[in-house]
This record gives C-alpha cells, sequence and structure tokens, in this order.
C-alpha cells in the first residue's frame, strides 16, 4: 500500500487536470494574443481558468493575475506594495511563521530601508493578536500574514486582521488555506494562490489584487496580464490549474470532510498508542496538517522508516527541509519548542484520497517505527 501523507508540499494531479492539459498542449497551442480561430481558442481556455479561480475567491475576472508559483505571488505582492506605497509609510507588519517566500522578501526589503515587524505566535502556531493590533500604526503600509500555516495547520484569522489594518493593504498568502478553508469573505486585499497544492500543475499560481490597488507591472514587454506581467501565458499550466479548482470547489465540503476524517483518526490512533507526544497542530486547525513530535526520536529517520513501507511523510516545510545547514522549522521554534521536541516533529499532510483504512496501516508502521527507534536510543 502507498500512503501519500505530503499533501502540503505539494498533491498529485488530478487525472482530469492532465488531461486538460494535454488536450491544451496537442490541440489548442495557439498564441492566446494571435488574432486567428487558433488563438482564440488559447485565449478562450484562459479567459476560463480565470472566471473559475475569480469565483473560488469571490472576485472579479479582472483581479486575479496569473503567475508562476505562490512564491511570485508573494514576492509580487510584498514588492509591489512596499514600492509603490513607500511615500505612505515605511512599515510591514507580519509574522514569525511565515512561509520563507513572505519572509526572505521581508529580509530583502529590510535592506532597502523598511522596517518590518514580525509578530509571534503561541505553542499551536496561533498570532498573538494584541502585539499585532500594537504593531499596526498610521506607517504601517502592509500587513501579510498567511491563512493557515504550512507546518501545522493553523488558521490565520484575517478576517479579524482586516478590521484592524488600519490605512495598510493586507495580504494573506493563501497557498495552504485555498481549497480547504473559506477565502471567499476573508477580506484581504491581495491573496496569493498556488495550483500545486490543490491537485493541479506545478509552476503556476495566481495572485488576487482587489481592484484600486495601485500594483507596479513587474515584467515589462506585451502587456499579458493587464499589463502586470508580460510574457505569453503558460496556456496549458492556466488550463490545468482552472481544472483543478473546478474540480476542488464542486464538492469542496466533501473534500475537506474526507481529510478532517483521515486526520481525527490518524490523531485518535497516534493519543491511542503511542505516548510521550506532542500534538503541535490546534484541535481547530485546517483539515490538511496534523504536525506531531514524536519525543526521543528524530523525525528524519522517522520520514526515512516510513518511506521503507511506503508511507510518505515530512518533517516540515519541504522549502526548509532541503536547505542544508538551514537547521529546524523556524515555524516550531516560534511555538517556543525545545531543539529535542522540534527535532522528533513529523508533518502528516492530507487530502481528499486519504482513507481510514490507510491510517490503520500508518498507524500500525509509526508506532512500530518510534517503538523501535526509542528502544536502541533508550529513551526512558
Ligand atoms: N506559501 C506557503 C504557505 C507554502 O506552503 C508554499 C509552498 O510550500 C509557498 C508559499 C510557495 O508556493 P510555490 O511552491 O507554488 O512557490
Amino acid at each position: 500500500m502507498l500512503v501519500y501523507l505530503d499533501n502540503s508540499a505539494t498533491t498529485r494531479q488530478y487525472d482530469e487536470v492532465t488531461e486538460a492539459m494535454m488536450r491544451s498542449m496537442r490541440d489548442y497551442y495557439g498564441n492566446p494574443s494571435s488574432l486567428h480561430t487558433l488563438g482564440y481558442e488559447s485565449e478562450k481556455t484562459v479567459k476560463n481558468a480565470r472566471r473559475i479561480i475569480a469565483q473560488s475567491l469571490g472576485a472579479g475576472e479582472d483581479e486575479i493575475i496569473f503567475t508562476s508559483c505562490g512564491t511570485e505571488s508573494d514576492n509580487t505582492a510584498l514588492y509591489g506594495i512596499a514600492h509603490s506605497r513607500r511615500r505612505q509609510g515605511n512599515k510591514i507588519v507580519t509574522s514569525r511563521v511565515e512561509h520563507p517566500a513572505v519572509l526572505e522578501a521581508c529580509k530583502v526589503l529590510e535592506k532597502e530601508g523598511f522596517q518590518v515587524e514580525y509578530i509571534g505566535v503561541d505553542s499551536k502556531c496561533r498570532l498573538d493578536m494584541d502585539a499585532l493590533k500594537r504593531a499596526i500604526d498610521d506607517d504601517t503600509i502592509l500587513v501579510s500574514v498567511m491563512s493557515v500555516n504550512n507546518e501545522t495547520g493553523t488558521i490565520m484569522p484575517i478576517q479579524e486582521i482586516a478590521a484592524m489594518k488600519k490605512n495598510a493593504i493586507l495580504h494573506t498568502d493563501a497557498v495552504q488555506g485555498y481549497g480547504k478553508i473559506d477565502l471567499k469573505h476573508c477580506r484581504a486585499d491581495m491573496i496569493s494562490v498556488s495550483a500545486h497544492k490543490i491537485h493541479g500543475p506545478k509552476g503556476m499560481g495566481a495572485l488576487y489584487v482587489k481592484k484600486g490597488i495601485n500594483l507596479p507591472a513587474y515584467l515589462a514587454g506585451g502587456g499579458q496580464e493587464r499589463g502586470y506581467r508580460s510574457g505569453t501565458e503558460n496556456v496549458p499550466g492556466i488550463t490545468g490549474f482552472g481544472k483543478a479548482v473546478e474540480i476542488a470547489f464542486r464538492d469542496f465540503n466533501g473534500r475537506v470532510r474526507a481529510m478532517a476524517e483521515a486526520r481525527r483518526y490518524l490523531l485518535d490512533g497516534i493519543n491511542d498508542s503511542i505516548r510521550d507526544v506532542i500534538i503541535n497542530s490546534p484541535e481547530d486547525g485546517a483539515a490538511s496538517v496534523l504536525n506531531v513530535s514524536f519525543l526521543g526520536t528524530r523525525g528524519e529517520v522517522l520520514l526515512h522508516t516510513l518511506e521503507q513501507d511506503r508511507i510518505f511523510v515530512s518533517t516540515g516545510s519541504a522549502c526548509s527541509s532541503n536547505k542544508k545547514g538551514k537547521g529546524q522549522s523556524h515555524v516550531l521554534a516560534a511555538m517556543g519548542l525545545k531543539p529535542k521536541e522540534i527535532e522528533g516533529a513529523i508533518r502528516f499532510s492530507f487530502s481528499e484520497f486519504n482513507t481510514v483504512k490507510e491510517m490503520d496501516y500508518v498507524l500500525d508502521r509509526l508506532e512500530k517505527a518510534v517503538t523501535r527507534f526509542r528502544r536502541l536510543g533508550s529513551f526512558r
């Protein structure tokens, strides 16, 4: 049995997505800007995908910019707003547990002279809302807080933040929230999403920019994407993204319910059968993520042990785990976990394809792996 529990890193593409992309590459290869029928067909598929994605966010079609990934969406939002609003203020407020796509961009902006304040979290990765409220002042031009944390699944209160943002633009990195929580009513001014987290193609993202927000054009050229991002559209990628969103949102609640059921079953099983664990995800977190520290073990070794049984998990975010010498999860550290507790952490992340039967298999192998590790390491 193969059990894929690394869906926060990426998901398996829906078959319908692959088929739609194949059709696009094989049959509809015209340039959307061309005046002939083949061009028109491509333009139509891009338009259709834009409509589907706009609807899923409660946005207008002219509020969506297609990008190459979630990282590009995040970078564009941060750099674009910082640079265009420089005269209005110099302060940016974000959290300590953002993805590197936001944190690294903030570091660049700090070097450019912007003041960035990083808000802390509690032991379940919940944002310190009092500190956030204190941090947002008249000089604050941008607030960027993720919708769902990629390592713990903690849902951030974006609506509440919208109510306290004063004159700032509110951006949310919703790469992990998209397709898992409702974003239509989150009241953010800008939203970053990525296709490969919801069974769409890798290398495809979008940025919602509320009408009226002044974002500088950042790729100059032929004027595609309403002039913001020139370059011939990635028609197969956009087609696949649209198809993925269409399928994922068709039965939104059913999908989330399936994830929640698998997550609940695994969590209860861990609590029942494995002692000395810390559940790092909050009770009311997203259905897609469960982060657990198995004390007296090393997550990386557990990961490779489980891999031998074709169970695929993660020690944290894929983006930070592949950086050699980068050390431990900045998210779990910000939550106050001790290095040993971080070392034993495993992230299980779910899709609607996971089943309770799979979780029985995972629990069996996990319990064995943890016991063996602890025996060898003479834990307690
Ligand atoms: N933001 C969050 C919260 C993520 O989890 C990720 C990817 O893991 C990204 C941004 C980057 O998205 P992409 O891989 O599409 O660049």
